[in-house]
């Protein structure tokens, strides 16, 4: 689905497809650099938001590796961070002594994230590293080093890409601003 498809709910195109194929290709080059095929390196997934990167990453990246996926929630259906995160499900992978490199979305207060890397880091793996799309302010006031940054965007609620606003929009290829009217 295009931008033009739902083109009343969004206010700005923020990143077009062929922007966001290119900076996956970045990602996945500066990614592949840092491991081998012997590290065997677990790329985990957070879901849902997080299905695309995942999907067009690991294609890109030519090294060995294998996928998990964990889902989280922090946000319920609404559009602010509720700083609680319950595992709605948890990796199918024992990742002790494994390299764990954890695929999402977009960081925004990086409640979700500080709490992933602990509790990745205490079940033992050899190093766990993150990658994420997009990174908004907030985040740059968070204690977590995050290795791999595709874009850093303004302060607004985006969807797109594999984001959601109540389950919606995941399925647009380009990243756009969502209008208030569909939330207000
Ligand atoms: P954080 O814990 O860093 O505040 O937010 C983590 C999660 O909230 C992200 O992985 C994403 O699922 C969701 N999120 C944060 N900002 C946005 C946004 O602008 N749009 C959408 N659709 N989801 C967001
Ligand atoms: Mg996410
Ligand atoms: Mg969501």
């Amino acid at each position: 689905m295009d931008i033009s498809d739902v083109q009343s709910d969004i206010t700005e195109v923020l990143l077009t497809e062929e922007q966001i194929a290119e900076k996956i290709g970045d990602l996945a080059r500066r990614i592949e650099a840092d491991y081998t095929d012997d590290d065997n390196l677990l790329l985990v997934g957070v879901l849902r938001g997080a299905v695309m990167v995942m999907a067009d990453l690991a294609r890109e990246l030519r090294v060995q590796l294998n996928m998990d996926w964990m889902a989280v929630s922090s946000y319920g259906s609404g559009t602010q961070s509720s700083g609680v995160v319950r595992i709605l499900k948890d990796l199918d992978t024992d990742i002790s002594g494994r390299k764990v490199l954890i695929v999402e979305d977009i960081i925004d207060s990086g409640l979700t994230l500080s709490w992933l890397l602990a509790n990745l880091r205490s079940r033992g793996a050899a190093s766990v590293e993150i990658c994420a799309l997009l990174r908004k302010p907030e985040a740059v006031k968070v204690e977590i080093d995050v290795r791999y940054i595709g874009f850093d965007i303004p302060n607004a609620f985006v969807v797109g890409y594999g984001l959601d606003y109540a389950e919606r929009y995941r399925n647009l290829k380009s990243i756009g601003v969502l209008a208030p009217h569909v939330y207000s």
